[in-house]
Order: C-alpha cells, then sequence, then structure tokens
C-alpha cells in the first residue's frame, strides 16, 4: 500500500518555524522557574485511568467524555494524561517528596483530551504546570501568581487576572445548597449537562460555556456569602499580598473550579476578549488532594499554562538562537566540508552545512534565509571563499587549514557587534 496516511484530528506536529517560538517561550520560563525556586519533575504520560477518575473526579467534563482510555495487554485500563496535577501529586507522594517538606515542582508535555478541535483547542496540547506543596497561607498563592504575572509579562501578553475564593469545604457545602435551590428552580433553562451537574456537581454548572447559560448564570447565588470568617481573612490576605506585589486583579464572584478538593483561592488569566477557549492559565489551591490519593494532607496550590494558547497571544518573543556559520559547498567537497564544520563546532559554533548537491543559487537563498552570520563556500581541493560576513563583505579566499581560525575570527568579532 502506497499513499500518504493522515495525522489524528486535533494532533499536530510542531513544524521548524512554530518550534523556534515554542523554544525560545520554554527558553525564557525555564529560566523564571529557576527564579522562583522551582524544580523540574518529569512525568510519565500514562496513568492509570483510576488516577484521574478519582483525583479530577468523575461528573467533570475530561473524565466524562474527553479522556484516551485503553486496556493494555496486561488488561489494566490506562489513560493518557489529561492534565498533570494528579499525576504530579502521584508520583510525589510515591516518591516521599511530601513529608513535611515544602516542594515547588515544575512540569511540561503534552496533555490529551477528545475534544472538539478549534482554534486554542486541540486533542494534544501542551502544558506547562507549576505546583506548591507543604505551604497553607495566601503568601505562596500570592508568590505563584505573582510567577504567572511575570510569564506573562516577560513575553507581552495582556490578560486579566481573575481571582475568587471557594472556602473550605464547610462553606462550600453550603454554598452548594444554595447554588442547587436557584439552579432547580429555573431547571427549564439549563442545558443537558447542566441538568446532569445539578446532581453530582453543581458548581461546574458555573463553569458551563454554554452562551445560552450565561444571563441565569449571571444571577445565581455567589460564594461569597458562604464565606467563614477564616475563608474571608484569608482571601483578604491575598488580595492584600496581590496589590502590595502590585499584581492587578480582578475579583471574579462566580470563578469556580468545580473539584471537590479545590479550597479557597482559585484564579485564571484570560486575554481580554472573552472567547470560550480563551483562558491561558489556570490554578488553584487544592489542599484536598494529596489525601485524596493516599498522602498525608498536604498543602498545595499550582497552575497550569496552556501552551499553544500562550504562544499565541506572544507579542514579545526573546531573540532566538543564532547560527554563526553556513557552508555552501559542491558534492566534490563535501567531505572537506563536513571537517571544516566539525572544527567549528569543536571550537564552539553553530553550524549548519548544505549537502543536497543543489546550485549555489539555491544554496545561497538558504543561507540568507537561516540568518547566518558568516557564510562561505566551498571552492575546490585548496580553498575556501567567505562569501559573506554581514557588514564585512568579501573577507576573501582562505586555505582549509585557515579557515577555523579565521572564521571563528569574524564569528567572534560579529557577536561583538550584535552585543553578545
Ligand atoms: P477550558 O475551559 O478552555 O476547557 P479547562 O478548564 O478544561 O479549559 P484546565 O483543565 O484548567 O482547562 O487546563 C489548564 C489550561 O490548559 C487551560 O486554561 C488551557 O489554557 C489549556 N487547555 C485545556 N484544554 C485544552 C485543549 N483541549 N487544547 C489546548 N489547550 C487546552
Ligand atoms: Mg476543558
Amino acid at each position: 500500500m502506497t499513499g500518504q496516511i493522515a495525522g489524528v484530528r486535533g494532533v499536530a506536529p510542531l513544524l521548524p518555524t512554530d518550534a523556534v517560538r515554542w523554544r525560545a517561550v520554554e527558553d525564557g520560563l525555564r529560566t523564571l522557574m529557576d527564579a522562583y525556586g522551582f524544580r523540574e519533575i518529569r512525568l510519565p504520560i500514562l496513568e492509570r485511568t483510576e488516577l484521574y477518575a478519582r483525583a479530577v473526579g468523575e461528573v467533570t467534563d475530561i473524565v466524562e467524555k474527553e479522556m484516551y482510555t485503553f486496556t493494555d495487554r496486561s488488561g489494566d485500563s490506562l489513560s493518557l494524561r489529561p492534565e498533570g496535577t494528579a499525576g504530579c501529586v502521584r508520583a510525589g507522594i510515591e516518591g516521599g517528596l511530601f513529608h513535611n517538606q515544602a516542594q515547588r515542582l515544575w512540569y511540561q508535555g503534552p496533555m490529551f483530551r477528545h475534544e472538539r478541535p478549534q482554534k486554542g483547542r486541540y486533542r494534544q496540547f501542551h502544558q506547562w504546570g507549576v505546583e506548591a506543596y507543604g505551604m497553607a497561607g495566601p503568601a505562596i498563592e500570592a508568590e505563584v501568581i505573582a510567577l504567572g504575572a511575570r510569564v506573562l509579562a516577560q513575553l507581552g501578553v495582556k490578560a486579566r487576572l481573575l481571582v475568587n475564593s471557594l472556602g473550605t469545604r464547610e462553606c462550600r457545602e453550603r454554598y452548594r445548597e444554595a447554588l442547587v435551590h436557584y439552579l432547580a428552580a429555573h431547571r427549564d433553562r439549563l442545558d443537558d449537562d447542566s441538568l446532569r451537574r445539578l446532581e453530582r456537581n453543581p458548581l461546574r454548572v458555573l463553569d458551563s460555556k454554554n452562551p445560552d447559560m450565561a444571563a441565569l448564570l449571571a444571577e445565581a447565588p455567589t460564594i461569597a456569602d458562604y464565606w467563614s470568617a477564616e475563608s474571608r481573612s484569608h482571601f483578604v490576605a491575598l488580595q492584600d499580598y496581590l496589590t502590595a506585589l502590585g499584581v492587578a486583579f480582578e475579583v471574579a464572584p462566580r470563578l469556580v473550579r468545580g473539584l471537590d478538593y479545590y479550597t479557597h483561592t482559585v484564579f485564571e488569566w484570560t486575554p481580554h476578549e472573552t472567547l470560550a477557549q480563551a483562558t491561558v492559565i489556570a490554578g488553584g489551591r487544592y489542599d484536598g488532594l494529596v489525601s485524596e490519593l493516599g498522602g498525608a494532607p498536604t498543602s498545595a496550590v499550582g497552575f497550569a499554562i496552556g501552551m499553544e494558547r500562550l504562544v499565541a497571544l506572544v507579542t514579545r518573543l526573546p531573540a532566538p538562537p543564532v547560527l554563526d556559520v553556513f557552508i555552501m559547498t559542491n558534492v566534490s567537497c563535501q567531505l572537506r566540508a563536513l571537517v571544516l564544520a566539525e572544527g567549528l563546532r569543536d571550537a564552539g559554533l553553530t553550524v549548519e552545512t548544505h549537502l543536497a548537491g543543489a546550485s549555489a543559487k539555491s544554496q545561497m537563498k538558504r543561507a540568507r534565509d537561516c540568518g547566518a552570520r558568516v557564510i562561505v563556500e566551498a571552492q575546490d581541493e585548496a580553498r575556501v571563499a567567505i562569501v559573506q560576513a554581514g557588514a564585512a563583505k568579501g573577507e576573501g579566499i582562505v586555505t582549509w587549514a585557515e579557515a577555523v581560525a579565521r572564521i571563528s575570527q569574524i564569528v567572534g568579532a560579529k557577536a561583538k557587534i550584535d552585543g553578545e
């Protein structure tokens, strides 16, 4: 059989021009992780399905209809991870990271959800998550939020920060009753998803993306009326801290994360246009989850960045890495070109060689497209020409033996002009 094989819907490769942008964003994020004392954890992509059923919750979009679940050859039900927090907690418990220790962790990588693909919504997408464990007060929430704000500021992304508090479990229980009472009184205006959630997870109804329900939800009771004194003071302190740190925010009284283990603070950043698939970073405190998954009770707060959405919003990209040298060569000089390239790499330079046997014209086009600092062209057995060195044109012809030293010198001078 021959012919082209289609990719999986909603699952796309990242082509080199996009990968360059992603890498610049990721490099910036890594530096920020270091700046806030977060350490990388690399998590599996496959987990037991029950992890998500328990951690994310049975009555959620993710578990009800979005997971890639299959039975493996040993008969175990496994799922491709739809998010990172559950796996992070599981790995932290198993690795003993939470024993009376504060931990700041980050991870990144692909997540999988069977959703309807559209702009900003894919079936394989990427998250960059940060999670902080063992810190109960509003201070760590403020610090994590400041980190999120810095991520966006550094990349020139404009988004509104929305914050709310779900209070303690008890506050939420009382709120839940009031909410169910309100929604049940307007049962005729609820869509099917919401009717189902009304029984089992009414807070998630507030999360509905259905525009027909917006007016109804805008009138729903808010949790603020059900906060305990402790919940209120926690949330007030967080707001004071954010103000002191110069982080702008808006209180969004109906912002929820409808999972049982969320407590106190929830937050998200959404760009100014209010699209359904707009949220770029979402997070909150989830003090209940570690014990829910069999660990000792442990405070936890974190967020996840939707990388596709973030990269799409970036207006200020850190400069991509520069190619130092591009080597053009005819077929008979290819071995000499390879030897020269290796010598230049030994000297610490980045080098691309053109080995397709193409015309000088097309090689030159490729060299220019790469933005190489220096372009050289093999002449014959004896010599190589430095055909273009940016500002200083026509540096002349050198022997192969002289080439590494001469080219290194020119690249060094150019790098200095570029301000490196
Ligand atoms: P949404 O409300 O957009 O469905 P969500 O509440 O399901 O998002 P979370 O589980 O909180 O999303 O995931 C955190 C972030 O991951 C989101 O804010 C978004 O930026 C990103 N994200 C979630 N699902 C997708 C997807 N299918 N494609 C691309 N990005 C996604
Ligand atoms: Mg979703």
